[in-house]
């Protein structure tokens, strides 16, 4: 065993039931606050909606949880399994589909929760409010958390960590498109983060902006119903190219503006009068509750300086994040970035030192700017993914599975592309992966 440390985990999504599990295994105490009664975090389904569909209020009350109804994984199950812990089909379960409903997630990750003992290190309806960093030299954070069943009967608590890591999430908090006249405009708008149902949107005439996952499940989703459906686009994205059965959709550039009568001007010159504005435009980071006194910065975009995604340079290791990425196997990044945090704390695996860690930012932040991408792109892994998933790995000294490398976020896009929009039943993904695992 190396050492010990009194650690504090920010939420039981799958990341904070990843850490929570490392951490236990490598022998330090762990404490999860998660401010929702059970695990899960954005696997969580809630009908409930915030009382601004946009999201753009700072007092709305917040609904953490982003599915609809009907969502279905946009990954088979198998690149969604841990290491040591495949999300298999379950014997006599009533979900057995490879791109599995938001229901059998869930039961994979409270099951997972459940077998590795880590219910009892949770802390359920309990509220993470601050995360404060008050002796740097014995490292010592007070979390602060409240829990209680309104804000009237609040028991707040203050508590002292020797480490802290941060998993509370990052698709809560909407960011929203910003055109002219957005704010005045007299319709409804809603962030794909309250979309539920395509009910509400029944002979409407729907102005959608995105074209990512959320945007093509939302478009199909609500197009049978929707008198109008018109998609405004920066480039053309997830299969929305040639949808099927979508005869009143229309693709449009970005919208130019919108006016007080209702009209909706796209930079492609047409206009619709439209009922409704749909923004799948993602989100941001958050980070309410953390105050490291302008060491750790966060912009909506991005969050840094961090180490590889995961440690900022001046607080390693006793500050971490896990589950930052975007365009990746996540879970895999995810239980990989776990694991690497705990061998950190225990003194099996070395950091290099602090300018290192620093110079390795600063040299990420360079290549994006000398190659014009914006912050946007700073934990966007993509085509660095079966890099950075390697080097992960030889930092936790974990064995990946023979041939890994061959899932990876591109070349199951490629799949998804190559089946097309109804790729989720038609691509036979275990044929696919015995053809992987017996090539040479
Ligand atoms: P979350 O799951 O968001 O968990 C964070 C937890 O922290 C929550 O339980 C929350 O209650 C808690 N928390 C937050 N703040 C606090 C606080 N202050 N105090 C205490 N607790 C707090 N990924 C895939 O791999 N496959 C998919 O098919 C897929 N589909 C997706 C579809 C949608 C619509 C969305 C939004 C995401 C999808 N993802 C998918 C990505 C998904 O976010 C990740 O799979 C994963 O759930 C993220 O886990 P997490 O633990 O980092 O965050």
């Amino acid at each position: 065993m190396g050492e010990s440390y009194n650690v504090a985990v920010i939420g039981a999504g799958t990341s904070g039931l990843l850490t929570a599990r490392e951490l236990q295994r490598e022998g330090h105490r762990v404490t999860v606050f998660e401010k929702a009664h059970k695990v899960g975090g954005t696997w969580l389904y809630n009908s409930r909606v915030e009382s601004d569909l946009l999201g753009v209020d700072p007092n709305r009350e917040i609904v953490h949880s982003s599915l609809y109804r009907s969502l279905r994984t946009n990954l088979p199950r198998q690149a969604m399994s841990f290491l040591d812990y495949p999300f298999l089909k379950k014997q006599g379960g009533d979900d057995r589909r490879t791109f599995p409903g938001h229901e059998e997630v869930l039961r994979f990750l409270q099951d997972f929760a459940r077998d590795f003992g880590l219910m009892e290190l949770i802390r359920f309806r309990h509220e993470v409010v601050r995360v404060e960093l008050v002796d740097e030299l014995t490292h010592e954070w007070v979390v602060e958390s409240r829990t209680g069943e309104n804000e009237s009967r609040w028991e707040s608590k203050e508590e002292v960590f020797e480490a802290v890591v941060i998993c509370n999430g990052n698709n809560t908090e909407p960011k929203v498109a910003e055109f002219p006249g957005r704010e005045t405009w007299p319709g409804l708008q809603m962030h794909s983060h309250s979309y539920r149902i395509p009910e509400l949107f029944e002979n409407k005439i729907v102005v959608l902006i995105g074209s990512g996952p959320s945007a093509f499940d939302i478009v199909r989703e609500i197009s049978p119903l929707a008198k109008q459906v018109h998609q405004a686009i920066r480039s053309p994205g997830f299969l929305l190219n040639n949808l099927q059965n979508c005869d009143n959709l229309c693709q449009h550039s970005m919208i130019k503006c919108a006016h007080k009568d209702g009209k909706v001007e796209f930079q492609d010159g047409s206009v619709v009068d439209a009922d409704a504005i749909i923004h799948c435009t993602g989100y941001k980071y958050h980070y309410p509750f953390l105050k490291s006194n302008g060491v750790v910065t966060v912009d909506g975009d991005h969050v840094g300086p961090l180490y590889k995604h995961v440690f900022p340079p001046s607080l390693a290791p006793w500050l971490s994040f896990v589950g930052l990425n975007c365009r990746a196997v996540l879970f895999r990044v995810m239980e990989l970035q776990a694991k690497w945090v705990a061998k950190v704390l225990s003194g099996k695996a070395e950091l290099p030192s602090q300018e290192a860690m620093a110079c390795s930012v600063e040299k990420l932040y360079s290549e994006l700017e000398k190659t014009g991408r914006s912050k946007q792109y700073t934990h966007r892994l993509q085509n660095g993914e079966v890099e950075y998933v390697s080097w992960l790995a030889a930092q936790s000294d974990t064995r990946l599975p023979r041939r890994w490398e061959e899932i990876s976020y591109n070349t199951l896009a490629k799949r998804v592309l190559y089946y097309g929009e109804n790729y989720r039943d038609t691509w036979d993904v275990e044929k696919w992966i015995q053809e992987i695992d017996s090539s040479d």
